[in-house]
């Protein structure tokens, strides 16, 4: 098991990203993975080229005013510095990479559901995560539900939005916040 992911934090709430398909664009790249083919290496190698998408991008730009941002994705480390080079050329805020970890195939559900239970802030500080994948949104909110469910009052739980459908500054701003 690799390490833990290293929290961001410095008291203020999480904002987790994924990065393909909420921040990226990947459709010019997905030919390598479709219609039968499986060429995950010349998927991942395209990268670099994608897109930015403007929705995502101004969502986090709107959640760094008052949260810590982070990003977490499927892509595998070996992206990591393709990544975090994209992530500054397209005005991303700063933030940890949380990537997945060589020789984890786990389904994105639940290695993302995963990493977020061990960030060093602790999952308590992870207010809102932005997936466009629906099992990482609905395995977020199962695991929100029986948080709820666990312990007694006073606790946040975290609002998975799946991106595009269901982002809009209405949304956001109908968001309870934290207290204090
Ligand atoms: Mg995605």
């Amino acid at each position: 098991m690799s390490a833990p992911p290293g929290g961001a934090g410095d008291g203020r709430p999480l904002a987790v990203f994924d990065v393909d398909g909420v921040l990226a664009d990947v459709a010019h790249r997905l030919h390598h993975i479709e219609a039968g083919s499986r060429n995950w290496g010349a998927f991942f190698a395209a990268a670099g080229d994608d897109p930015p998408l403007t929705t995502g991008v101004e969502l986090a730009t709107a959640l760094s005013a008052d949260h810590d941002l982070g990003y977490l994705t499927g892509r595998p480390e070996s992206l990591r510095q393709v990544t975090e080079a994209w992530l500054r050329r397209h005005g991303l805020p700063p933030g940890p990479l949380w990537m997945r970890p060589r020789g984890d195939y786990r389904p994105a559900r639940v290695m993302k559901l995963d990493a977020l239970r061990r960030l060093r802030p602790g999952p308590e500080a992870v207010e809102v995560v932005v997936d466009d994948d629906e099992q990482v949104v609905s395995a977020l909110r199962d695991a929100g539900d029986d948080r709820r469910r666990s312990r007694s009052g006073g606790t946040r739980s975290t609002y998975a939005i799946r991106a595009e459908s269901e982002w809009s500054p209405e949304a956001y701003s109908a968001l309870p916040r934290r207290a204090g």
